[in-house]
This record gives structure tokens, sequence and C-alpha cells, in this order.
């Protein structure tokens, strides 16, 4: 198909803005330990109690001198009036002297810097002798050079990952308020679709999707509402959806939204709320049912497993994670050379589900969207933009799974 076939297709760019735009807050707040918050979004933008370091420290094992008691250029020996390990009071220096000290210990108030051990020489009687040379400051981490004491450490909307919690607890903070989990409705439509551990008959197929989205909402740290498999009629397509506008912040659905006899999703959607059906510019993904049940964000994917994992990543998630309260960044892509040649080009922007290795980027070999051990093989998506061949060894986006599906 050429352009001129189709007129309305929404660039990805512009119907993820649009889709974000009509996105907005909907979970509460709750305070809870720090240790409990992986993964979870802050509702605050916590400021630092403390200095971090709260206090001048030593980064090495060695000896706490003032410069001006060393010769600038030749050796000098000092007596050791103190030793200094981590954890202890530091004291104050004696002068003329220096102190033994450890990693991580205060530096003592009259010391203005530490030489390592392997840069000195004891002597018979104790002393310690220094070369010429020792620089102000060296091997002290200042007082707050991480992070000072009222500086906001960590902005409203952050996912808190594991340096997060390490950060917040280096100011010395044990509770956080977070955003609770948003809670996501998901039903399975088609009659064929079976639970694995049951044994299939002719015709029927095991339910994949329920998996796949269950396991994206749980690692994106959201509340999964199961609603398991919903029969291709209408009465039963209308009570699912209801049952998860009452129980849940958000909806997806996966399968019976095209426009076959079979496809009951697009009707009972708009029975209870309204839908829109998005023509947007990418494979797989066209169309994208989006619209609201109850008032309740609703998102309609693909039945095909790839196709439904892919929307999901590109539309499902980045909306989700703002109605989360996370602060939403378009997924990173990275340039790498194509290992891989294609003729044809297509007019819509292309994701193929796509392996970065050794340097550059293979797709699996089977793109069809039933084939969802193409997704499982893959680390990321490569993107084609419309309309464009790809040569071996041009540069094209690839958009790394940890950018797209957590
Ligand atoms: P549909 O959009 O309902 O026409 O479904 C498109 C294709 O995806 C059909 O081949 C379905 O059998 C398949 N499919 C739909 N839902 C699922 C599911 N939950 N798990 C695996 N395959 C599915
Ligand atoms: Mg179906």
């Amino acid at each position: 198909m050429s352009s001129c076939d189709n007129p309305g297709l929404i660039p990805f760019d512009e119907a993820l803005r649009r889709l974000l735009d009509q996105t907005s807050l909907s979970a509460g707040i709750e305070r809870i330990a720090l240790d409990q918050a992986v993964g979870r979004v802050l509702a605050e933008s916590p400021v630092a109690a403390v200095d971090v370091p709260p206090a001048d420290n030593s980064s090495m094992d060695g000896y706490a001198v003032n410069t001006a008691d060393l010769n600038a250029d030749a050796e000098t020996p000092l007596a050791v009036s103190a030793r200094i390990a981590a954890g202890q009071p530091p004291g104050e220096l004696v002068p003329g002297s220096c102190a033994r000290i450890f990693t991580g210990a205060e530096i003592p108030a009259g010391a203005n810097a530490v030489v390592m051990q392997e840069q000195t020489r004891v002597e018979e009687d104790g002393s310690v002798v220094f070369p010429a040379g020792v620089k102000l400051q060296e091997n002290i981490r200042p007082q707050g050079q991480d992070i000072q004491q009222g500086q906001a450490t960590l902005k409203q909307g952050t996912r808190l990952q594991p340096a997060d919690l390490g950060v917040l607890a280096s100011t010395g903070l044990a509770e956080v308020d977070v955003y609770r989990p948003l809670k996501v409705a998901i039903l399975c439509t088609g009659d064929e679709l079976v639970e694995p551990g049951q044994s299939l008959v002719a015709g029927q197929i095991y339910n994949s999707n329920r998996f796949v989205l269950a396991g994206l909402l749980t690692q994106l740290g959201m509340e999964v509402v199961d609603l398991g498999r919903v029969a291709d009629t209408a009465e039963d397509t209308v009570r699912a959806l209801r049952d998860a506008a009452a129980n849940a912040d958000a909806i997806i659905s996966t399968g019976g939204v095209s426009v076959g006899e079979e496809d009951h999703v697009k009707a009972a959607v708009e029975s209870l709320g309204q839908l829109d059906l998005w023509r947007i510019k990418i494979k797989p993904g066209k169309p994208l049912a989006y619209g609201q049940v109850q008032g309740v964000p609703f998102f309609g994917l693909p039945g095909n497993p790839a196709s439904s994992l892919i929307t999901f990543g590109l539309f499902a998630r980045p909306c989700l994670l703002r109605q989360q309260g996370a602060e939403v960044e378009m997924p990173l892509m990275l340039q790498a050379p194509a290992g891989f040649t294609r003729t044809r080009a297509i007019v819509r922007q292309e994701y193929l589900r796509a392996r970065y290795e050794n340097g550059r980027v293979v797709p699996f070999a089977n793109q069809s969207s039933g084939v969802l051990s193409s997704a499982s093989w893959a680390n990321g998506l490569a993107v084609v933009p419309p309309d464009t061949q790809v040569a071996e060894g041009d540069l094209i986006g690839f958009i790394p799974f940890s950018e797209l599906l957590f």
C-alpha cells in the first residue's frame, strides 16, 4: 500500500502524545517503609535532612596530617598521636603530629590531608615519614560531596530503583510517600482460549496473553485484576467490562476488537462508555482501541500475542505509568548497525522483534504477529521508519526491552 491508501494514519509519536494528554494520575498515596519501596513511584520529592557524607572522611588507609607540618620539598617524620577507625569520633589532631586513620573514618579537626600508607615509611621509633609534595585535601572525601542538606534528592514521579533507595537511605530517610499500586484489569477475549493445565480439544488454543500481560503489569509494580477468559458474546463481554470498571483503575483487553462477527469488544465498550479505533502508522499495532468504560481508561490490544505485547509496551505502558503517577519518558532508542537487509519499504513504521548481539541488530526470522517465541528470543525492537529500506550495516533504531516492558 502506498501512503495515498492510508489517509489519516497517525504517526506513532503523535498518537502517544495524544494518548498521554488524555491520561491523568489516578492513584492514591500511602506512606511505606523504605525497604518495601523498590519499584514504587514517589509521591513526594524528598529533601535531604543531612549532608552526605555527614563529615569529611578518609578515602584511604593512611595518616591524617596538616600539610603545614610537612616540608614542601623534603621528607618529614611525624609522631603518631592518635588512631581513628571508621565509626569512631575523630577528636582533634595534635599539632605537629599525625593520626593513623582508616577508610571511612572521620577526619580529625586540624587535619587537611590523608597520606596513603603505601607512600609512608614507619621508623624504628614509631614515627612516620611522609614524602614531599602532599597536597591539600588529598584522599579526603568532603562533607556533602554527594548530597547537601536541604537538597531535593529525587523527584516526585521517580520509579524507585535500588540505587534510589540507597540515596534516600543515605540521607536517613526511613519511610516514603508513594502512590498506591494501580489496579489494572485484564480480560482475554476468545472462545478458543483454554488455560494451560487443561487439555485442548479441536479448535482450542492456550491463553498466552493472560500470562504476558499479568507479567508485564506485575513488573511495573501494578496490581492485576484478572478477569480471565471472556467468551465471544456481547453479554459476556459487557459483563466482564462492567466487572472490570467496578474493580480497577484501568482495563486492558486482548482480541475481539476487529470488525468480524465474533468481535464484540467495540460495541460492548461503546455501550458502556466510549471507544476510538486509532489507526496508527505502525506495524504491528493498527488499529489500537482506546477509550473508557464507565469512566475507566480502556485499552483494547490485538489478540495476536506478539502484537499485544508490542502495543502494550508502546502505548499502554506509558499511559498506565502516567496514571500511576510516574514521570513518563520516551523509551530510549539506541542506534546500531543492522545485521540484515530489507528491500521492501512499507508506509508504516515497523517494529521488528530483534536481538542486539555482537554489535548488530538481527530480527527474528518469522515476524508473524502470532509467533510469540520471537518476543521471547528478542531483547528489543528494531525500528524501521516509514518508507525505508535497510541495507546491512545501516544504522537503525533499537529499543531494548528494558526500556519498553519494565
Ligand atoms: P482476535 O483479535 O480476537 O481476532 O485474535 C487474533 C488472533 O490472536 C487469533 O488467532 C486468536 O486466536 C489469537 N489470540 C487471541 N487472544 C489470544 C490469547 N489470549 N492467547 C493466545 N492467542 C490469542
Ligand atoms: Mg477473537
